[in-house]
């Protein structure tokens, strides 16, 4: 039996994989770094949009950020347990969060309101505070009401060393749309806030409004320090610049068919093979991050031609109709990539299911294996 059939043959992609190049992290890093004179805080909350916290941390840091942010105290937690020493924000908290824990770790905590105030203040040793102002997106931040005696009493408990002021922060809420008018609005709302603040005898040294796309399009909005998280992770919401997708998820054929045309596939039978036809199957579904939304009109590239999706996207697994696509059960193939050897992007995939590339990048499920590396994007470039 054994002369008649390979049982040894190794298998060529024995599973599904998401390839992190920590190489574009630090190119993407560079070219945020090239538009502003501001510093830069990496922005690594979601698990770094899904990239992987610890190594996006670690490759903008090496390539220039000098602070970093996450939105739970976790997660900053996280960070300072796998021994970063930079300076750490967390801006979304509950009043019940552990303040004591944070102080201790030497974690900044971003302050909407005089509530959070009290717990913050409320512990032994004085934590370093971010006010956070809200100029026009009403998600978090105190309001135009609230902001000076938020400020006032900030100035209390730093005079009583309960806490030390380091920063003043806001964020946009239309930043992805360069030219709307609630840019400059909001940016003249955060100047007036920051001289509130100074009024009150505040002397934060970094004032924060912009991320990703006002850091790209609008440098009246760059104050001292930017927070940038989805242009590290290669995404531009404001679409004029070409930053570099650092995820690639590839995943092998695990069966080949030929079907004959009219052939139902799938749950509900939403798709018939509209001609004979030979069909593939991959190991991955929503479960693992693709979403379903994007049944019928996603694609996969096999052997460099891109196939689509045939049928609804199960929890496990997709359908995909390789046509004359010549393939073999174990056939590697990429179902998202940076787009170098014209596999579908994390921007087409976004597209497919109507929503925005951060959701894409942020979900792909833990059961996916993941491997890291690091290509030199720049030497390649001045080579
Ligand atoms: C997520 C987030 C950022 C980073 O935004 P990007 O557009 O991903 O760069 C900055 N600031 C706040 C408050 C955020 O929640």
């Amino acid at each position: 039996m054994a002369d008649t059939f390979p049982w040894t043959a190794p298998p060529r992609a024995a599973r599904p994989l998401l390839t992190v190049d920590l190489g574009a992290i630090a190119e993407n890093t560079r070219t945020v770094r090239s538009r502003t004179s501001a510093e830069v805080m990496a922005v690594v909350k979601a698990d770094g949009f899904g990239h992987g916290a610890v190594e996006m941390a670690r490759t903008a840091l090496r390539a220039g950020a000098t602070r970093l942010g996450v939105t739970s105290l976790d997660e900053a937690f996280a960070l300072r347990r796998a021994g970063f020493r930079e300076p750490v924000l967390s801006w979304l908290n509950a009043p019940g969060a552990d303040f004591g824990a944070a102080a201790a770790a030497g974690v900044d905590l971003a302050v909407p309101d005089l509530v959070m105030l009290a717990g913050v203040a409320g512990v032994d040793r004085a934590i370093g505070v971010h006010l956070h102002v809200d100029t026009g997106m009403s998600r978090g931040g105190a309001d135009r009401e609230q902001w000076a005696g938020l400020c006032a009493a900030a100035r209390d408990a730093e005079l009583a060393g309960r806490i030390r002021v380091v920063g003043v922060m806001s964020h946009l809420g239309r930043a992805d749309e360069p030219d709307a008018d609630d840019n400059a609005a909001s940016a003249a709302r955060f100047r007036a806030s920051v001289q509130v603040a100074r009024d009150a005898g505040l002397r934060p040294a970094v004032r924060h409004l912009a991320a990703t796309a006002a850091t790209l399009t609008n440098p009246a909005t760059h104050f001292d320090l930017v927070r940038v998280g989805a242009g590290l992770a290669g995404i531009d919401p404001s679409g004029t610049t070409r930053l570099r997708g650092a995820m690639t998820l590839t995943a092998p054929l695990i069966h080949v068919q030929a079907v004959a045309a009219g052939t139902p596939v799938g749950y509900g039978h939403t798709w018939r093979a509209p001609r004979a036809t030979t069909l593939g199957l991959l190991p991955l579904g929503y479960a693992d991050g693709l979403p379903r939304a994007a049944s019928s009109r996603a694609e996969v590239l096999v052997n460099g031609r891109r196939c689509p999706v045939a049928g609804l996207i199960s929890m496990d697994q997709i359908v995909i109709d390789l046509g004359h696509t010549p393939a073999r059960a174990g056939d590697p193939t990429i179902v998202l990539g940076p787009g170098d050897d014209g596999e579908p992007t994390v921007a087409e995939w976004a597209g497919w299911a109507a929503t925005i590339e951060h959701e894409i990048v942020t979900r792909i499920g833990r059961r996916v294996p993941r491997r890291v590396v690091e290509h030199d994007w720049n030497q390649e470039r001045t080579l």
